[in-house]
């Protein structure tokens, strides 16, 4: 099959039964739900653009794995062009949409570290987990990635909490498979998904070999919860107000595993603690191209929001706000810059997939996230303070109201004040809302910190080098 329609996919939502909670319930239908209508439209887009001949391009691959077409989400990048495909396609397509989905490069991650395993020890995670793919890839079938952990007291390694389940871990095992027992944390997306996809989500030493733990099952396996808060829109749309979160947003989850049964033939990595390195090595860099095409495209909508309402407010040609614009611009091409140089400059693994660069991909992220975040209070700045106090959508709808609305907001005379009041509600939408606070957390701490972005340069850039040029300059012996 390979690829599937949003109708499909729908019905094979409501074929599951996972454990969900939200809005103070257990709920048995998400499909249905209305805490569930962003991320499920949100979520069909993808098979949408799968099916639309105008956008099949970025949105189906041809998989050798399988031999068919297959999805933007399950398609194995083989090569730097790949991967240059996969940013390519987050920059164009989160230009307009905010989000691509980019926990799709997961798979690619384990796919280099089951490999490392499997020929070091002889074991064969690299083939169940192929395996794996190909059901993904035959049924066209959605993921969740479950890597952090609640991690309790952060000074303390997992075998060192006071509670051993702050990091999800094996606690038996047997012929048939293992147990684990834990949680996730922030699991974008999980009730709508078909799979949970787990891996640690740090450096393990020896003593925490029982976390070092990799697997996929289905999410209405027996003893897997998901304890739920719906995307951060509105529950019904307001397609004036709310311009972007009525239909952008995931749903994110705390997801338990209550003494979870996993069979082999899904576990990826059991007690493998050594190879921690490798995976976090592979997952930075892969993470940070994703997310540093996510911000520059994020930072583009800034830009442009920032250049019409300042036009309609009569102040496109002040000099400060051209200035702070033009920052946005470069900040931009940083972002997205250092994922293309990444790219470029990957390493090929032995197990047939591109490494991007680490120290590029992460400087340029953490550049462009802090910026990211300072621009939402320059975008305020330059449309002003009705952003936060101007009335709402049912003021302007409302007769006795909206005759001193249209001519109080009054922009520039030539502009209609409700393409005024319609910017100035999506302004309020990205800077001013709850949805404006996800857009911040998702730039600051989606895909990692921005601290970890400097450790993980810090720990790749040959400073070494830099000070031997320094004492060759200075003729230093
Ligand atoms: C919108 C959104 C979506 C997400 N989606 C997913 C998802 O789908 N799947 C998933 O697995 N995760 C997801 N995440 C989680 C994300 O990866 C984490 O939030 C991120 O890695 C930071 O981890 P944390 O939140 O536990 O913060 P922490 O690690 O607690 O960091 C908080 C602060 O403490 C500092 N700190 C932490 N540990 C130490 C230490 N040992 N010593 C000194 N300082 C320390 C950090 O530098 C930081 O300043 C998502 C997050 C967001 C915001």
């Amino acid at each position: 099959m390979g690829i599937k329609t949003s109708k499909a996919y729908l019905e094979s939502l409501k074929k599951q039964k996972p454990e969900v909670y939200i809005g103070g319930e257990r709920i048995d239908d998400v499909v249905s739900s209305k805490y569930f209508r962003i991320s499920l439209e949100e979520m069909c887009k993808f098979y949408d653009w799968a099916n639309d001949p105008e956008k099949e391009k970025d949105f189906v691959f041809w998989s050798p794995v399988i031999d068919e077409k297959v999805s933007f989400w399950t398609h194995l990048r083989r090569t730097p062009e790949e991967v240059r495909k996969i940013i390519e396609t987050l920059k164009k397509n989160n230009a307009r949409h905010f989000c691509s989905m980019c926990m799709i490069t997961g798979l690619n991650v384990l796919w280099a570290v089951t490999y490392d395993i499997d020929e070091a020890r002889g074991t064969n995670y690299h083939e169940r987990l192929k395996n794996f793919f190909m059901e993904l890839q035959k049924y066209d079938l959605r993921y969740c990635m479950g890597v952090m952990d609640p991690k309790g007291d952060r000074s303390l390694p997992p075998s060192r909490q006071s509670d051993p389940d702050l990091y999800l871990r094996v606690v038996d095992k047997d012929k048939n498979g293992i147990i684990v027992n834990g949680a996730k944390m922030h699991t974008s997306d999980a009730p709508i998904t078909h799979y949970i996809f787990t891996c640690p989500s740090g450096v393990l030493q020896e003593a925490g070999k029982d976390y070092a733990v990799s697997f996929a099952i289905p999410i209405d396996t027996k003893g897997l919860k998901f304890i739920t808060r719906p995307a951060p829109g509105p529950l019904e749309p307001k397609e004036m107000e709310s311009p972007a979160s009525s239909h952008i947003g995931f749903v994110e989850c705390l997801s338990v595993f209550d003494h979870v049964f996993i069979p082999w033939e899904r576990v990826f990595m059991c007690g493998e603690w050594e190879f921690t390195e490798n995976l976090i090595r592979y997952f930075s860099p892969y993470v940070r191209i994703c997310k540093g095409a996510c911000t520059s495209a994020r930072t583009d909508i800034l830009a442009g929001t920032a250049a019409l309402i300042a036009h309609y407010n009569g102040v496109g040609k002040a000099g400060h706000i051209r200035s702070k614009i033009t920052d946005m611009m470069i900040s931009s091409e940083i972002g997205w810059g250092c994922a293309l140089g990444a790219v470029a400059n990957s390493v090929m693994h032995p197990s047939g997939i591109p490494i991007p660069d680490v120290s590029i991909s992460n400087a340029g992220l953490y550049h462009s996230r802090l910026r990211f975040i300072e621009f939402l209070g320059t975008l305020q700045e330059i449309a002003g303070g009705i952003v936060t106090t101007m009335p709402g959508e049912t003021e302007y709808k409302n007769e006795e109201t909206r005759k001193y609305i249209e001519k109080y907001f009054k922009g520039r005379s030539d502009i209609p004040t409700e393409d005024r009041l319609r910017l100035l509600y999506f302004i309020q939408d990205l800077t001013a809302s709850r949805f404006g606070g996800y857009l911040m957390a998702s730039a600051i701490c989606a895909g990692g910190t921005p601290e970890t972005n400097r450790v993980e340069v810090a720990r790749s850039y040959d400073l070494q080098e830099k000070i031997n040029n320094v004492k060759a300059l200075c003729n230093i012996k």
